[in-house]
């Protein structure tokens, strides 16, 4: 949600990911028992257990900044970069509501879903937002 290119354990065969990724990434985790960390690879310990904790425990020790952010840029589902397209151009994958009360689209290069500024998303900007003014 934040704009950060990022990946997921979970999608990679067990035991391959670590050797996967790139020294220019941080590694999160909530294990303490790290195994086949690459030397170099800067790795952050997740305490918390609620995801909205979650989210401020990272900020906090990744010392993310309001003005890193790029909110809702990336597909939630594969992690592309999202780009704007024609709203003619997703007529036939919208509903009604939506084609009638919106104006701007962006898609996902990559698998097609479709996003706008809903009021799901401005209620997770104001969340997203208001996690720097807490911190
Ligand atoms: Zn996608």
């Amino acid at each position: 949600m934040m704009g950060f290119d990022t990946l997921s354990e979970t999608e990679y065969p067990r035991g391959t990911f670590k050797r996967c990724i790139g020294l220019d990434r941080i590694y999160l985790t909530r294990t303490r028992k790290l195994i086949d960390v690459p030397v170099g690879l800067r790795t952050i310990f997740i305490q918390a257990n609620h995801p909205a904790e979650q989210l401020v425990e990272l900020v906090r020790k990744a010392a993310i900044r309001r003005e890193d952010i790029r909110p809702f840029s990336r597909c939630i589902l594969c992690n592309e970069p999202i780009v704007a397209i024609a709203r003619h151009a997703v007529r036939e994958s919208i509903p009604d509501f939506v084609w009638n009360t919106q104006a701007n689209f962006s898609s996902c290069p990559k698998c097609g879903r479709v996003y706008w500024r809903g009021s799901h998303t401005e209620r997770a900007w104001k969340q997203l937002m208001g996690l720097f003014n807490e911190i």
